[in-house]
Parts: C-alpha cells; sequence; structure tokens
C-alpha cells in the first residue's frame, strides 16, 4: 500500500486520527507539523521567553519534550526551555519515572529541576496516604502537583508552562465536566492557554497544552517510532474511577468515529467563545498564607485547605 503523501511503496501506518495511510517518515512529519501548528494558531509562545515542560517520565510529556527541541530549533521560536519534575512522594512509582526523565535531560541536554511534595509541603504522598488512605488522595495530589508546578515556574522565572495533555485528555475532561454539571470548567478545561494575566502583577504563571490536538494512540506511536524512552506503569494509588468511565465512553465512540474527540474539544471551545465575559473565570488573589493564586472567598487557596486538615502526626 504506497504512502498517501510522498506516494512511496510501503504506508507503515494507519493513522487514527484520520485513517490516511503513512509511511513512518511521513507520520512523523506530519506529527509534528500539527503540533506546530497548535502552537501558531493558538499564539501560545508569544512573548514567551522561557518555557517551562513539566514533564514525569511518561509518554506525553517525554514526547512534548522531544517535539519542542525540534520545533524550537526548526522554527526558530528562540524560546529556552526547562524541564519541571514534581517528585509526588510515591515510592516504586515516581522514584522510577525521575530516572526516565533524567534521561531525557541528557539526551535532549535540557536543564532538569527536580521539586518534592516533602520540600514544598513536609508531606510526601506516601504520608498523605498513611494518614488519609485513599480515598481522596488524587484531590491532594492533583492541588498540590498544580501548587508545585507554579512554584517551580516562579522559581526557574518561566514565562508559561506547557503540559502534555493530549486529545483524549481534553476530551475525558469536556465529558467528565459535562457529567458533574461543572460548566465553569467544561467552559475553561478545552483552551489551549490558560487566561493571561493582564495586570502587571503576575499571580500565576500561565499554562498552555501544545498536545492538545495529538491523539493518544499517535503519541504512543511517535514515541516508538522515535525509540524514545519512557513510563509506563501506572500510580499504585490511582483509583480512575470518574475518569475510567468518561475514558471508556470516548474510546467506545471513538471506534465508531475517531473526530468525536476533536469534536467534544471544539463544543467546549465554542461553548468558551459563546460565554458572557463575567460568566468566565473567578476572580484570583493571592491565598493570605502562601501567596499563590486563590480564587477562594476567604483568601486561602486549596492547597492551604488541605494541608491544615491533614491530621496531626
Ligand atoms: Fe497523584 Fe492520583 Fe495521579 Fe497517583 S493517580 S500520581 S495519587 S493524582
Ligand atoms: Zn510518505
Ligand atoms: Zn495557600
Amino acid at each position: 500500500m504506497p504512502c498517501e503523501s510522498c506516494a512511496s511503496p510501503s504506508a507503515a501506518i494507519i493513522r487514527p486520527k484520520d485513517r490516511s495511510r503513512l509511511c513512518k517518515g511521513c507520520f512523523i512529519s506530519a506529527f509534528e507539523d500539527e503540533v506546530h501548528q497548535t502552537i501558531l494558531s493558538t499564539g501560545m509562545l508569544r512573548g514567551v521567553r522561557r518555557l517551562i515542560l513539566g514533564v514525569s517520565g511518561g509518554k506525553d510529556s517525554t514526547v512534548l519534550a522531544h517535539v519542542l527541541n525540534i520545533l524550537n530549533a526548526r522554527h526558530k521560536y528562540g524560546v529556552e526551555l526547562c524541564l519541571l519534575c514534581i517528585d509526588e512522594g510515591i515510592a516504586g512509582y515516581r522514584d522510577k519515572s525521575i530516572e526516565v526523565v533524567k534521561r531525557n535531560e541528557s539526551d535532549l541536554g535540557i536543564k532538569l529541576t527536580l521539586l518534592s511534595y516533602s520540600e514544598l509541603f513536609g508531606h510526601t504522598m506516601d504520608s498523605i496516604v498513611g494518614k488519609t488512605g485513599t480515598k481522596g488522595n488524587c484531590t491532594y495530589c492533583g492541588v498540590f502537583r498544580r501548587s508545585a508546578l507554579e512554584e517551580g515556574a516562579g522559581m526557574l522565572q518561566g514565562d508559561m508552562i506547557a503540559t502534555g495533555h493530549n486529545a483524549d485528555d481534553v476530551a475525558e475532561t469536556v465529558v467528565m465536566n459535562y457529567l458533574r454539571g461543572d460548566i465553569a470548567r467544561l467552559r475553561r478545561c478545552a483552551m489551549a492557554v490558560s487566561e493571561r494575566s493582564e495586570s502587571s502583577e503576575r499571580i500565576t504563571v500561565p499554562r498552555c497544552k501544545p498536545l492538545m490536538y495529538a491523539y493518544e494512540k499517535e503519541i504512543v506511536m511517535y514515541a516508538f517510532y522515535n525509540k524514545l524512552p519512557y513510563f509506563s506503569t501506572e500510580c499504585k494509588y490511582s483509583p480512575h474511577a470518574f475518569r475510567g468511565n468518561a475514558r471508556t465512553f470516548i474510546k467506545g465512540l471513538e471506534k465508531v468515529d475517531p473526530k468525536i474527540i476533536l469534536n467534544l474539544i471544539r463544543g467546549a471551545q465554542a461553548l468558551e467563545a459563546s460565554g458572557r465575559p463575567d460568566a468566565r473565570s473567578p476572580s484570583i488573589r493571592r491565598c493570605l498564607r502562601c501567596g499563590h493564586a486563590c480564587s477562594s472567598a476567604q483568601g486561602i487557596c486549596k492547597g492551604c485547605t488541605l494541608l491544615e486538615g491533614l491530621p496531626a502526626e
């Protein structure tokens, strides 16, 4: 079967995204060009001098670091890249994936900064689960990771944080927010770039998702064809109960029509674009305890509230 792009006689791949047949070289070029188009069309790197890549050693952030390193050189973005890895303190999981991140650092020649929950919050996820059990552990972990990324990006004087969220992740989040009836989050979750602060005093470092239109299956194929090392074991505390439902639902629909993933993302974006300006985001101020961004009326951020609620030693 010939490649549909270069007419070489041996197409190696049927793209999961649109079922086109491509040879390996054309698939790699198409994947990289599409990420470049996402960056251009959303303006996500406009004005960015130092971009902080949130990396975990998993496939998505490994591909993110690899592709951005290539595109930055190829298209002369002029952005300084930094790797930032957050160590949640989960024995047998994050310690293993950090070994992969260190390999990314030497393979790509991009400096890595490691920050741990224990140095930032005085707790590891292992110790938090020891105190509170496995119910709701991901709430602690998600809130602390957000705060840790923010802290790390501030320390590194980054202008923007890029994360490895892929199209499947975003579509799952859209479905989850629908199912929860959380329309405010539904509006925001498919934005390519979180809102940039208009004021001169920057409270949060904005975030972007350069892989948000890349299908998970294609990220796995891209990593495979480029022989990128990544860590694929799941976290031992992963319940994924609710996200798992959304995931199964979307995987089933993807078999019927792969475009459904992009349709979900575009739908949420259309909702955001059509919303009343005053209905979009809660107002952001500084947390009275830690100084990070906070949207609660009491002035204490979610991270500080969770830390204060942990049982004493
Ligand atoms: Fe943290 Fe939950 Fe993810 Fe494990 S599954 S790393 S506890 S958010
Ligand atoms: Zn080809
Ligand atoms: Zn706080």
